[in-house]
């Protein structure tokens, strides 16, 4: 390895770390429904504010044993994983792509997905910002030069994609209100999907599917259950709220895999 990459990789690392940082301000801050752009950090324990030296990625973390400094209760090691996957994803994107557009668009996709996942994992939500953002984003990528990327370049394909993944999950709403009487999945799922429609194409959808059905019938075999009801709870806005959801297992494990299928797609 040369020294002008050896140099650029230490970059690209620094600035993956930081936007895994500020990927765990958006994990704590939306569901909260705050701005995540101002205000310093604080302990979500004790409240102080953070200093800057002990706001560095990964070091901070370890230096500390994973604890505030000011009240010594433990820091979720979500803060330290997070920061690590955004950084090494970076340099992951970074070295192995030579168009830019391609690596920005893989950067901030990998970005939203990342708080998407932990968002949902924890509050069984997907806000409507991040989802919009993907929309946003899949659907701009189509005007952009050739990206080599496995990703859909085309429209007219892309809109496809976008409308057969929302629909796709829309019917799968419909019929468990119209027959079940319970709510199957929310209406982020079917925005999530249409995300990916938009990305990958119509094609992908189907699969995906079929991916999701086959983890979540092969985690109920494993268990051996036939349904698995957490009544969750779930805090929105600091307020505890039951989950409208009767049967989060589908719905949950449904986003996290989707959430996981593409950051993987996204990564190879
Ligand atoms: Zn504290």
């Amino acid at each position: 390895m040369n020294t002008s990459i050896f140099i650029f990789a230490i970059i690209v690392l620094f600035i993956g770390l930081s936007f895994g940082s500020f990927v765990n301000v958006c994990i704590y801050r939306l569901p909260k429904k705050k701005q995540v752009l101002f205000g310093r950090s604080f302990c979500p324990k004790c409240k102080k504010k953070i200093k800057w030296f002990d706001n560095i990625p990964l070091i901070s973390f370890l230096s500390l044993d994973g604890k505030c400094r000011a009240c010594k209760k433990k820091i979720s090691p979500q803060y330290f994983f997070v920061e690590l996957v955004s950084g090494l994803s970076f340099l992951m994107i970074f070295l192995n792509y030579d168009n830019y557009y391609a690596s920005f668009l893989l950067a901030i996709l990998l970005l939203i997905y990342l708080v998407i996942f932990f968002i949902d994992l924890k509050h069984f939500i997907i806000p409507d910002v991040l989802n919009y953002g993907i929309i946003i984003v899949a659907f701009l990528k189509n005007f952009l030069p050739d990206l080599n990327l496995s990703f859909i370049q085309d429209i007219k394909l892309s809109l496809i994609g976008g409308i057969a993944g929302f629909f796709s999950i829309w019917i799968i709403i419909y019929l468990y209100k119209t027959f079940k009487k319970t709510e199957g999945m929310g209406m982020g799922d079917a925005k999530l999907m249409a995300g990916i429609g938009l990305l990958f194409g119509w094609q992908s959808i189907p699969f995906v599917l079929f991916l999701v059905g086959l983890a979540v019938y092969s985690i109920r075999f494993i268990f051996s259950c036939r349904s698995w009801t957490i009544n969750g709870y779930a805090i929105f806005n600091g307020k505890k709220e039951k989950l409208k959801v009767t049967n989060p297992f589908w719905s949950i494990h449904y986003n996290r895999w989707c959430n996981l299928f593409l950051v993987w797609r996204c990564l190879i």
